[in-house]
């Protein structure tokens, strides 16, 4: 592949990397949801090269991303769709919300308790989730109808928005997405680097269109959907083998 011929001379490389259904598969136990073992050696191996930027890009709160990600040192960590960054130095950046934001927050929490779905409900720094994997085609319509109905309401304020994810619904501070973080990354980076963005979800074509004439955006799923990604690549082997060149073109610029 062409692109690795890039990475193998000496230019800097930025690897950007998105969470769940990407590194690690899912799991209807969130907290259970680690990084598929055929991608461990190889990303841990780009991240002690230290030739590499490895930064993940998750949906997720960093709280609960750190834990699972298992990594020592850690890379640089963007949660919240680009709401919450955590530097490899362990700097953290918060995120700032307005208080029509988190009234309306406050407001979404409160209504999933009042309707029972505390346990389908989570809590982050600048959203609030609902997760439906697990349940059956009826039953993720009705509950999609259902949450929809209490939560448009509140996304009418322009500062708060309600999308979709592959597997919920998530209401959410206006502003940032995964592409605001891919935008502040390039940046940061020289001009020169090699860039690559890896996601499987619909927010992540936000990064992807955001790298556009930048770096490489790969789409990594196991059904190919219309999507803003130059590559697809099937998880676990093909995209193993795209984690494991780079690793190896890492190596062979020592
Ligand atoms: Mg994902």
């Amino acid at each position: 592949m062409r692109f690795f011929k890039e990475i193998a001379g000496s230019r800097p490389r930025a690897l950007l990397l998105d969470y769940d259904g990407t590194l690690a598969p899912f799991r209807v136990e969130r907290d259970q949801a680690v990084v598929d073992p055929s991608l461990c050696n190889s990303l841990e191996g780009i991240c002690r090269s230290g030739r590499t930027r490895v930064v993940v890009i998750s949906g997720r709160a960093l709280r609960d991303l750190i834990p699972l990600l298992q990594l020592d040192p850690l890379p640089e960590l963007w949660g919240c769709h680009g709401w919450e960054r955590q530097l490899p130095n362990g700097e953290y950046c918060e995120p700032e919300l307005t208080p029509t934001v988190t009234r309306a927050l406050e407001q979404a929490g409160r209504w999933m308790q009042s309707a029972g779905l505390n346990g389908r409900c989570e809590r982050k720094p600048a959203s609030i989730a609902l997760h439906w994997r697990g349940l059956d085609e009826d039953s993720i319509t009705r509950l999609r109808a259902r949450v929809r109905a209490a939560w448009e309401p509140l996304a009418r304020e322009p500062e708060v928005e309600l999308h979709e994810f592959d597997g919920g619904l998530e209401l959410q501070a206006a502003g940032r997405d995964k592409g605001y973080a891919v935008a502040q990354i390039l940046r940061e980076l020289p001009h020169n680097a090699v860039v690559a963005y890896a996601g499987d979800d619909y927010t992540d074509e936000d990064a992807f269109k955001t790298l556009s004439g930048r770096g490489l955006s790969i789409l990594v799923r196991p059904e190919y959907r219309e999507t803003a990604a130059e590559l697809w690549l099937r998880p676990p082997e093909e995209w193993a083998g795209f984690l494991n060149a780079w690793m190896v073109a890492d190596r062979e610029g020592e």
